[in-house]
């Protein structure tokens, strides 16, 4: 009887353990997100975290950020360069990116009046939101 009891407070340890693993390395997935304005690719969050968590595969980096982009923690951006960039600002933003050296940078939400509404009615459809991306050549590239 006591062999069992061990056995599954052993089981219920390394289940434990697992679990806050997951979600550590989920924290510090947002955390590096938060910590930057770069709007990384997550294989520089990979990069990233693989210092912390030397254990950490790719496939588990793309899984929490999926997990996060359903939680509406973060926000995924297609600036159409076949690759998906992620935000950990989620207010209400525009971004640029620069023609030359492909940075992307934050706009301050421009105002548009009742955009999403106009389209709705354009289309007879329900509007959840939009994305607007601005392109051109960044600031320290024209200098
Ligand atoms: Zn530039
Ligand atoms: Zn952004």
């Amino acid at each position: 009887m006591i062999i069992i009891i061990v056995l599954l407070s052993k089981e219920r340890a390394v289940v434990m353990e697992i679990k806050s693993k997951k979600s550590k390395q989920r924290d510090a997935l947002l955390a590096a997100l938060r910590d930057t304005n770069c709007h990384p690719t997550a294989l520089w969050l990979y990069d990233k975290l693989r210092i912390q968590f030397p254990q950490i595969s790719l496939a588990t980096v793309y899984r929490n950020l999926n997990l996060l982009h359903q939680t509406g923690e973060i926000i995924k951006i297609d600036i159409g360069d076949g690759t998906e960039h992620y935000d950990g600002a989620i207010n209400p933003h525009c971004h640029f990116v620069c023609d030359e050296c492909r940075s992307i940078i934050d706009v301050p939400s421009v105002p548009m009046q009742n955009i999403d509404q106009n389209v709705a009615k354009m289309l007879s459809a329900d509007i959840r939101g939009h994305s607007l991306v601005f392109y051109g050549k960044c600031k320290s590239c024209r200098e």
